[in-house]
């Protein structure tokens, strides 16, 4: 039952078979859609949430807990499902965690604005709310905010166990040591950009994977990890305070592409063209050792004969190697990349305490290490099995976002619930003073806030009404906001003496994407679809793209 007039007076024409659903329907439709959506991912928030087993119609298997990697595995079709998803995946962007967070948040909001609807509230005075609500959760986040030093390692190694807390990667000495990891790594890397401000670029902090090994056996390379071998079996396996040439140049004779022939008519002929080739290489080669190199890198190949002389002269040669390791290694190791041959130089080389090949899991790979004041790092994962070692993966991504996010804003918050009772809190007497029909917009925002502790505690079976009512008081006593969900003891508890901290940013973002998709989602009063299938009418309907979604 639409509440307009089709096109809102214009003439639409819609293709053949397409379907269409207006106001209020489109609404509930799409508020419906957001909560299955946000249900799927519901029971694996936090330390006692559950993980999920993915089966891809290849028959791969995924075993995470990971917000953003469900979503992302599921192929969910529905356009507000894929909005979901996208939330979900900016999360994982900006902060690299609270992925979970942001797409239960939004699916809360959703819920909450779809009462009010119910109640004959205008979508746009909702949105309007919720807008006033986030701003206000950004004031109310700041000044609860604690400050950290990068030097406080403690602090750091607490919020990254916190962000690993739900993944299932090995026992609390294993996610201690594989925090401190991370935490070394994105010091590393850190730098200042032109304006001073500290920046940290992710993508120098490569991370390598081979199955094989257990978790605790994965390694922080303050360098860079080549998955490649050294080209030639005569060629050195190591070499210690290695010289490093990075070329973008093949070590090879071009072979022309236009019809040139060569007449070759005799024996003599034919030697004397190979001797030519022959010698072209070797000089090739002999530049390379004049500049002092003793190790080279490049992104093209490497003709037998030049690998010979390479392994005459005892260089260390890796060919094809991927043009975005080769630029981790001029970080790494301060060389620069030289695309000809003519123009490299002593001045040119970088450096490395050791290069070595090493027989990984019955494969070879080169570690490039011990590099000094490297601007790029490798974390190089070990795990029982693929799946392990995948899971290990995206924690230490969750982790890398989490600890880069508090080192560059400089401030955390009190994790388990903690921070969104006292965001409710503030919301809910922030709605008094705002009075009007927007108030109950905060007011739902503020309920739909609370979704965290109210997951957290039914997680650990705990009531989740008596837990929130609790939390509430608690937060408005003397001892101030720093209870939350105690998970392991089934109760509420002080979640600082616990050291469940967590990025400030990561909730902030949280809370901002999770109000914008609500927004854009009440934004919708009319959807088109010319795939030919009715958009589903209800909860659960069809249209999910086959997502297997739970209440
Ligand atoms: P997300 O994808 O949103 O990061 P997680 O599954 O990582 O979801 O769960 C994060 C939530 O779990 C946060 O609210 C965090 O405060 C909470 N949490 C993590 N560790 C603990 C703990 N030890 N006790 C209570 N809550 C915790
Ligand atoms: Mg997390």
């Amino acid at each position: 039952m639409s509440d307009k007039p089709l096109g809102g007076g214009q003439v639409v024409y819609l293709p053949e078979g397409a379907s269409r659903v207006l106001g209020r329907d489109a609404q509930r439709m799409n508020i419906a859609v957001a909560i299955a959506v946000a249900s799927a991912v519901k029971t694996t928030l936090g330390p006692k949430g559950m993980d999920k087993m993915l089966v891809s119609e290849l028959g791969d298997i995924i075993i995470t807990n990971d917000g953003a990697t469900i979503l992302d595995e599921m192929n969910v079709e529905h356009p507000v499902a894929k909005i979901m998803v996208d939330i979900a995946k900016t999360q994982d962007k900006e902060v690299g965690d609270g992925t979970t967070t942001v797409v239960i948040m939004a699916g809360e909001l959703l819920k909450g604005a779809g009462d009010l609807i119910e109640q004959g509230i205008h979508p746009t005075t909702i949105i309007r709310g919720y807008k006033m609500a986030a701003d206000k959760a950004t004031h109310i986040l700041s000044e609860v905010g604690r400050k950290v030093n990068i030097s406080d390692n403690d602090t750091l190694e607490k919020i990254a166990l916190v962000s690993m807390g739900s993944k299932n990667v090995g026992d609390d000495a294993t996610k201690a040591h594989l925090g401190k990891l991370v935490i070394s790594a994105v010091k590393q890397v850190m730098e200042k950009d032109a304006s001073g401000k500290s920046v940290i670029d992710h993508d120098f902090v490569k991370i390598e994977k081979k199955a094989g090994g257990g978790i605790a056996d994965t390694s922080l390379i303050s360098g860079v990890l080549v998955d490649k071998e050294i080209a030639h079996p005569g060629m050195p396996k190591s070499v210690k305070n290695a010289k490093i040439a990075l070329l973008d140049v093949a070590l090879e004779i071009e072979k022309t592409e236009t019809e040139a022939k060569i007449e070759i008519t005799s024996p003599e002929q034919m030697q004397a063209f190979l001797q030519q080739e022959e010698r072209m290489l070797k000089e090739m080669v002999d530049k390379i050792k004049k500049s002092g190199a003793t190790a080279l890198f490049t992104q093209k190949g490497i003709d037998d004969v030049a690998q010979h002389y390479l392994a005459k002269a005892g260089i260390i040669a890796i060919r094809r190697v991927k043009k975005s390791d080769v630029e981790k290694l001029a970080r790494a190791t301060s060389a620069r990349i030289v695309t000809s041959l003519d123009d490299l130089s002593s001045k040119d080389l970088g450096d490395a305490g050791l290069i070595e090949e090493r027989k990984i899991s019955g494969e070879r790979m080169v570690f490039v290490e011990r590099c000094k004041n490297p601007k790029s790092v490798t974390i190089f994962i070990r795990g029982g099995n693929q799946q392990v070692i995948d899971e290990v993966e995206r924690s230490i991504t969750d982790v890398i976002g989490a600890v880069s996010s508090v080192m560059i804003d400089g401030s955390y918050v009190i994790g388990g619930g903690s921070v969104e009772i006292d965001l409710a809190n503030g919301l809910r007497s922030y709605s008094q003073d705002v009075g009007g029909r927007e108030q109950l917009a905060i007011q739902k925002f503020a309920d739909a806030v609370e979704v965290v502790p109210k997951t957290l505690a039914e997680s650990a079976g705990m009531d989740a009404i008596d837990t929130l009512v609790q939390l509430r008081s608690k937060h408005k006593g003397k001892e101030g906001g720093v209870f939350g969900v105690d998970i392991l003891k089934n109760t509420i508890g002080d979640m600082s003496k616990h050291g469940v901290f967590e990025p400030l940013k990561v909730k902030q973002q949280a809370i901002y994407s999770a109000s914008e998709a609500a927004e854009i989602i009440l934004r919708i009063d009319d959807m088109i679809s010319s795939r030919g299938r009715t958009p589903p009418g209800g909860p659960g309907g069809p249209g999910m793209g086959g997502m297997g979604h739970e209440d």
